[in-house]
């Protein structure tokens, strides 16, 4: 079983880093999931930097023990997770980006383990989609962000991080009827853009209504649309008030607490987790203690712990 590197007997500061310290293992042989890096910012509309996400993510999650006691699990332990590396990329070049990262995410799947990412900015959630709907068929999606990334085109183009979500339910990846996105607010292009989600078929539940429910509210309602058909979580980092995490690209003001967040996550327990990610990390413009890439490293061990109190 694969374990991270024990912090009682080598200090967290010590060793090469990896998610969480655990084992580096490209093959992945036997682990239960695969935690990997996905170092892509060329989808990005406002501040790039999210390249860097991946190892900054690693960098903090030293951080991590293995019980969490807030919902209960030992998370190393029941769960045999690796570090699988990063997802190949082409700086520049989203054409021929999202096909490498579906193929390294479809090695990971093809090989029995489930896939949490480390991105890069929102665009890789497509490449992630394909590969998992390649395996389960159209899945349950949810997705925490500030923003819903369903917008037609920027530029007059088709791909990039505010417009993947889109491009995901027009190619049969997600089903809507099943999936929810939560936690939109800041400006917009105009009163309609909300809109497109219910045009959609996806549910759409912003920020000023989310602040009124409560974490079960929100697994309740999740619940009802999912079930158990297989899930993909995506977790923005923008989804986070930016007073807290405000290493990231497009922040907008208002948003949950660290610890709000982290209940919302919490929430979704009982649900089938067949993949996830955590996006949009760029520690250029995070605070001096690191605290989104914390964030974000915290938001990975709660979806670890999801899998593991499915499992254990
Ligand atoms: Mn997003
Ligand atoms: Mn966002």
């Amino acid at each position: 079983m694969h374990q991270p590197t024990d912090a009682l007997a080598s200090p967290r500061f010590t060793g090469v880093r990896t998610f969480a310290r655990l084992p580096h293992v490209p093959e992945i042989a036997g682990a239960d999931v695969a935690i990997h890096g996905m170092p892509w910012d060329g989808g990005t509309s406002f501040r790039s930097g999210s390249r860097f996400g991946p190892e900054a993510i690693r960098s903090m999650s030293a951080l991590l023990r293995p019980y969490n006691p807030a919902v209960g699990v030992m998370v190393f332990g029941n769960l045999s997770v690796v570090d699988a590396g990063d997802a190949p990329t082409v700086p520049g070049y989203i054409e021929h980006t999202l096909p490498r990262i579906e193929e390294f995410v479809s090695g990971i799947i093809d090989r029995g383990a489930i896939p949490l990412g480390m991105g890069g900015d929102h665009s890789v959630a497509l490449a992630e989609l394909r590969a998992v709907a390649k395996r389960h068929g159209p899945v349950a999606y949810v997705q925490l962000d500030a923003h819903h990334d369903l917008w037609d085109a920027y530029n007059g183009l088709p791909y990039n991080h505010g417009t993947f979500a889109k491009r995901a339910i027009e190619e049969g990846l997600i089903d809507p009827a099943k999936s929810l996105q939560a936690g939109q607010r800041g400006s917009l292009y105009g009163p309609d853009d909300y809109e497109v989600a219910a045009d959609l078929g996806i549910r759409l539940v912003p920020w000023q209504e989310l602040r009124h429910w409560t974490p079960a509210q929100f697994g309740e309602a999740v619940e009802k649309r999912a079930g158990d058909a297989p899930l993909f979580l995506s977790f923005d980092i923008d989804f986070v008030d930016p007073g807290v995490a405000p290493g990231t690209g497009t922040p907008e003001v208002g948003g949950p607490s660290a610890d709000q967040a982290l209940d919302f996550v919490r929430a979704l327990k009982g649900r089938n987790l067949i993949g996830g990610d955590v996006v949009e990390v760029a520690p250029q413009y995070d605070g001096p203690g690191q605290q989104t890439a914390l964030m974000a490293a915290n938001v990975l061990y709660e979806m670890l712990s999801l899998i593991a109190l499915r499992r254990a």
